[in-house]
């Protein structure tokens, strides 16, 4: 079953192109264009953009790729995450709705383009853009993701879209009455990854550090690895509490112990592919020994999941 509605089609095409899913690893797809992509992916920029209020002055935007997150008070509009520059105009009505003008500040939780593509937009404007110094570094040249099942190569940004301010380890934003804490644990999702906290109103943004209602894409092209994500929401969990807000990179809100059991899921697959790994197994066995036949009704498909952590676990990384 898949529980959000914004993928079955995304599914469907996986499902149905087995060919283009390469069993040793490699060799990647071919990319195609941003257009292309996006109808694979079945998603348009004319999808409303949905708000849904979490705490004190702080919102959860849904629509187009990656969740946006927003503080809207009286020191100002801080976002999380932009999308695409195309749905700038509208998130910008949105936040008018809510009470804001414009936007002051805008964090990237990671450089991949459905979650920060917004920056172009942006970039152009009074907005100061944050993020990790990975993130901006990669930001700057042009760098093919490998989804698997399809390849994109993501072009640089223009040098005003780059972010103004970097942090390595971590940084406080002091803003709207809350501590915002971007922190950073080391190479995960991607090697730029920020988890978003906002102090006060005990809500968190984790970016594609953690998916609702899927498995998780790992970037393992780009120096991501199944063992940084567990590492890294390790040490997210122990910085939070139980009634911490978990807003997903992408799905629906999620709360504490969804992300729990979310990290107990991940430490079980990895180390089910690392004893098939030891007993020398390929990644074709992996794929088909049913590792994650317990979650799969829930999280669906599993084969992107499975050959990214497999690559990241061998060390194999594909031209
Ligand atoms: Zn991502």
């Amino acid at each position: 079953m898949i529980k959000n509605s914004r993928f079955p089609l995304f599914f469907l095409l996986i499902l149905a192109m087995p060919s283009a899913i390469s069993h040793d690893g490699s060799p990647t797809p071919k990319p195609i264009d941003k257009a292309s992509m996006l109808k694979q992916l079945g998603w348009t920029y004319h999808i409303p953009i949905k708000t849904r209020k979490l705490r004190n002055g702080l919102y959860m935007l849904e629509g187009f790729g990656g969740n946006v997150a927003a503080s809207i008070g009286s020191d100002g509009t801080v976002i999380v995450d932009n999308q695409a520059s195309e749905l700038i105009p509208r998130i910008l009505d949105q936040i008018t709705n809510l009470g804001g003008e414009k936007i002051d500040f805008v964090i990237n939780t990671h450089w991949h383009w459905d979650h920060a593509d917004g920056n172009i937009a942006l970039g152009k404007t009074e907005s100061v853009i944050i993020s990790h110094t990975n993130s901006r570094d990669m930001m700057k040249s042009d760098n093919l993701i490998n989804l698997v099942y399809m390849s994109y190569i993501q072009p640089a940004y223009p040098i005003n879209a780059l972010p103004q301010i970097t942090f390595d380890d971590e940084m406080i934003l002091h803003f709207n009455n809350e501590d915002i804490r971007l922190m950073h644990f080391g190479a995960a999702h991607t090697t730029g990854d920020a988890a978003i906290l906002f102090q006060e109103s005990n809500v968190i943004h984790l970016g594609d550090l953690y998916m609702k209602g899927f498995y998780p894409f790992i970037d393992a092209r780009n120096g991501g690895s199944i063992d940084g994500v567990i590492y890294f929401l390790t040490k997210v969990i122990e910085e939070i509490n139980q009634d911490t807000l978990v807003i997903p990179g992408h799905g629906p809100i999620s709360n504490y112990d969804e992300l729990v059991d979310y990290v107990l899921m991940l430490k079980k697959v990895r180390d089910r592919i690392t004893r098939m790994i030891k007993a020398g197994s390929s990644l074709e066995d992996v794929l088909s020994a049913g590792i994650t036949a317990e979650w799969d009704d829930g999280l669906g498909d599993n084969k992107q999941f499975i050959n990214r952590a497999f690559m990241s676990l061998t060390h194999r990384i594909e031209e």
